[in-house]
Order: C-alpha cells, then sequence, then structure tokens
C-alpha cells in the first residue's frame, strides 16, 4: 500500500503528464491545462465540469464567479479549499465554454480515474450534470440525484458520489442556489460517517503509460497540492 507521500508524488508525476496532454483537440485552444488544487489526500473531492477562462489563465480549477460561490459554500460548512481537492472532468477548456464533448470526456476520463485512485477520497461531490452522469455511470440528469449520496465503485475505491447542482447553475437561478446550499450542508456529516466498506483491492491501474521525459522544475506549478 502507497503511503499519502508516495500517493502525491505519483500526482505530482499526473500532472506533468496532464500538462503536455494531446490526447483530444482542446490542447491547441487552451492556454494550459488545469490538473486539480487542493490537498492531495482530501477526504472529500469535488469534480465539475471543464476549466472557464479564467482557469485556463490562471491554471487553477474554480477561480471564476462559480469559483467564489463554491468557496463560500465550503466556508458556510467549516471547510477550506486546502481541505479537498478541486479538479474537473475536462483539463482543458473548451472553446467559448461550450459543452464538454463525448470525444474529449472519454479522452480526459483515465485521468479523473487516476487522480481518484491517487487522492483515495471518501466522497466525490459531483457539479452537475457532466461529472455526475461519467461518475455514477447513469444518464439520469442532476435535477433527479442531487442530494442523496450513492456508493459507487471507482477502479480500486469504493466511494460515495454525492451529485449536486453545478454551482453556475446557481448563480443563474436563485432558486438552484437555495437546493445547492441545503445539498452542501449535508457534507460535513457525510465525512464524519467515514468510508463505505472497501472491497478487496483489485490488481493496479494500467490505464496510463508512465510519463516520459520529465519537464524541467521551473516550469511546475508547486503550490497547487
Ligand atoms: N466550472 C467548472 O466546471 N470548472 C471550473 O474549474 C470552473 C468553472
Amino acid at each position: 500500500m502507497a503511503t499519502a507521500e508516495q500517493r502525491r508524488e505519483q500526482l505530482v508525476e499526473l500532472y506533468k503528464e496532464v500538462r503536455k496532454c494531446e490526447r483530444c483537440p482542446l490542447y491547441a485552444t487552451r492556454t494550459q491545462a488545469v490538473f486539480g488544487a487542493g490537498n492531495a489526500n482530501a477526504d472529500l473531492m469535488f469534480v465539475g465540469e471543464a476549466p472557464g477562462q479564467q482557469e485556463d489563465l490562471q491554471g487553477i480549477p474554480f477561480v471564476g464567479r462559480a469559483g467564489q460561490l463554491l468557496n463560500e459554500l465550503l466556508a458556510e460548512n467549516g471547510l477550506a479549499r486546502d481541505d479537498v481537492f478541486i479538479a474537473n472532468v475536462l483539463k482543458s477548456r473548451p472553446p467559448g465554454n461550450r459543452d464538454p464533448q463525448p470525444d474529449e470526456i472519454a479522452a480526459c476520463e483515465p485521468y479523473l480515474s487516476r487522480q481518484v485512485e491517487l487522492i483515495e477520497p471518501t466522497i466525490i461531490c459531483t457539479l452537475g450534470n457532466f461529472s455526475t452522469k461519467l461518475l455514477t455511470g447513469s444518464q439520469t440528469g442532476i435535477s433527479r440525484v442531487h442530494g442523496v449520496p450513492q456508493v459507487q465503485r471507482l477502479g480500486k475505491r469504493t466511494v460515495k458520489i454525492f451529485p449536486i447542482y453545478h454551482p453556475a447553475a446557481g448563480l443563474r437561478t436563485p432558486s438552484v442556489k437555495e437546493i445547492l446550499r441545503e445539498d452542501f450542508k449535508k457534507l460535513p456529516a457525510l465525512l464524519a460517517e467515514g468510508p463505505p466498506p472497501q472491497e478487496d483491492a483489485a490488481p493496479p491501474s494500467t490505464d496510463l503509460a508512465p510519463p516520459a521525459d520529465p519537464e524541467p522544475p521551473e516550469h511546475i506549478q508547486t503550490n497547487l497540492f
């Protein structure tokens, strides 16, 4: 079993790989890939949709208006960004913030799986339809599944998926913001419950090849996690 420090080191290697990723055409239009940020050993992980303009410029997830609402909701529930890990389904910004396309989601999905495998969260809070559908493996939309945890096997881990509305939807519609706020309040109690029972460990993932040439350290944003 890898230690937290070993898992963090592997997450750094994955980060270097994602920064260079050209698996889908979005690499050509992005400023930079947005890997994710926060606590590399977090019990609680958030998964949004894709970087927007600010995220693409800064290389950090959820730094625009939706991110401000996410920060507020975290603070209201006694949590800070450093307590959690925040990632997205897509690591590159779709031009004009259009919806992620199925081929882009498929190309990026192994990175998210590996992030989950390395961070070992207890709860994955999916923000909106794209991450909810991807991680629950169901086409049922967020309006029907929000606020109720689902126990799911993801790779080697059994986790609780907790779908909630995307903060951007909350910004657009005040009633959705209230639902989001109510759902968010359930997180501390869910966290206190601890992890769901784990099945026997499966063999290590072979989804990703080991990273190629290491990148020079000066190109690495070291304060992300
Ligand atoms: N919306 C997302 O889904 N992700 C971000 O990082 C920012 C906005």
